[in-house]
């Protein structure tokens, strides 16, 4: 076999294809070359979970697949044969001392992504595999001998048996993931669910949003509703972030995964800003802080609410600002109670891919093998990671999605090899 050709090729040497390639080596002997367009690997996962990757999340498969958003049933047998605690397993045995923090999330003890890309490294090295750095490939081809031809921006043709495509979705593309797993899948014959970004920031319509711009706000309530349905599709107590185009913040990315393809402007968001008062509490407490206080009414809420927050309160209510707070009427109250524990926002739109922690949609998950994530249209081509239709929530589920679709293709491509050499 000369350099040009191999048993097995990955694309993308992000968390999938890095998982794919240690896999696809470690159980054969198969001849595995590995391409990655950027200089360097894992370029995304040095900015996971704010440079520290949270790497998987140490809860049950139930659990787990409780936080996947989209093809929880699809994902069944990939994170059974390749669970969380697998993952922890693996990156242990490999030398990489791990923690769990709050909300089961994993880290490094040593609180650096780049001890998690080292490992990796260290592996697909143990292996023996061809890591090729600076080779964007830029088109894909099936030949009727059942072989793949994948060539390279310089022009390079590589041939192989086995592909996966584990290019990563479109989201932050400045890592190298712009989607032309999408482009290659497509020519292949494959179907795409439109992707879309996810875990993203959400642009308000209310212009007063903007002047509360780096504002933020702890154990406030979110909900989330679409149209006139009552029940709403989130409702979670957290943080989030006031900025010039809207909200953003922890609580406002896990919201926008549950936007899904209808027009942003359908749905609601309610926030309540004293989640731990009831309206009847809120009320006594109001009725505390204002009569006999004859300041103006911003003064009087000051210790109720963030100081930047408190004008616009009393504007949304439809006081006005100058009335002494000892003559606020009951009605008023009701009407800042109403304001305080339910702040509406009308969503515009999600902002772009360039701000978005992952793709959501995706190569459609009817026409791929759930448990060896095998083309189901053409033989010998495998996906694996971002790039199909999976997301979920944050919590170090995401990476978990790319480990255990990575080692599914990994293995099958593993297996097949020795079948063929046995
Ligand atoms: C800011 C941020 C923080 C995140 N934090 C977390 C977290 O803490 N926990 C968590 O679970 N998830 C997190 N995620 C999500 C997680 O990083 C992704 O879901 C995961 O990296 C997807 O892995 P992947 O292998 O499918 O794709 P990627 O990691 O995107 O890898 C794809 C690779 O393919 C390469 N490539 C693309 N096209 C080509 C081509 N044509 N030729 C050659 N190479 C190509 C790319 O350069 C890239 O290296 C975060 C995402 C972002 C953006």
């Amino acid at each position: 076999m000369n350099n040009n050709s191999a048993d097995i090729i990955i694309i993308g040497a992000g968390a999938s294809g890095l998982m794919a390639a240690y896999t696809a080596a470690k159980y054969s002997c198969a001849k595995v070359i590995l391409l990655e367009k950027n200089n360097q690997i894992g370029k995304k996962l040095l900015i996971t979970g704010k440079g520290r990757c949270n790497l998987t999340n140490n809860c049950s498969v139930d659990e787990f697949l409780n936080n996947v958003c989209t093809n929880r049933k699809f994902l069944m047998s990939a994170i059974n044969s390749f669970s969380p605690q697998k993952t922890i397993a693996f990156f242990e045995e490999l030398g990489l001392a791990l923690k769990t923090e709050r909300g089961k999330r994993v880290f490094p003890i040593s609180d650096s992504a780049r001890d998690v890309v080292q490992t990796l490294k260290n592996a697909i090295k143990k292996e023996n595999i061809s890591l090729r750095l600076n080779s964007n490939v830029v088109s894909v081809q099936h030949n009727t001998a059942n072989t793949f031809s994948v060539k390279l921006e310089t022009g390079e043709e590589l041939y192989c048996n086995r592909l996966i495509i584990a290019t990563g979705g479109k989201s932050y593309p400045q890592t190298g993931s712009t989607g032309s797993g999408f482009t290659f899948a497509k020519k292949l014959g494959h179907k795409l669910i439109a992707p879309h970004p996810s875990l993203v920031p959400i642009v308000t319509q209310e212009s007063w949003c903007r002047e509360l711009q780096g504002l933020s706000l702890r154990n406030v309530r979110l909900t989330l509703y679409k149209n006139q349905i009552k029940k709403p599709l989130f409702s979670e107590i957290g943080e989030l972030l006031f900025t010039h185009f809207g909200l953003s913040g922890p609580l406002v990315l896990t919201a926008s995964a549950f936007v899904g393809n209808s027009p942003p402007s359908e749905y609601k968001i309610a926030i309540d800003l004293k989640p731990g008062l009831e309206n009847k509490q809120l009320n006594t407490r109001l009725v505390r802080d204002l009569a006999g206080n004859n300041k103006d009414l911003c003064n009087a809420l000051k210790k109720l609410l963030p100081l930047r927050l408190v004008p616009i309160i009393i504007q949304l209510a439809q006081i006005d600002p100058r009335k002494k707070a000892n003559q606020v009427t009951s009605l008023q109250r009701a009407q800042l109670i109403e304001t305080i524990k339910n702040l509406t926002l009308t969503p515009q739109c999600l902002r772009g891919f360039n701000e978005a922690i992952i793709t959501a949609g995706g190569i459609n998950t009817n026409e791929v093998n759930p448990k060896t994530m095998e083309s189901k249209l053409v033989a010998g081509l495998y996906f694996a990671g971002e790039l199909l239709d999976l997301d979920a929530l944050t919590g170090g589920f995401n990476l978990q999605i790319a480990f255990s679709t990575g080692y599914a293709a990994g293995l099958h491509c593993a297996q097949q090899y020795k079948n063929l050499t046995t």
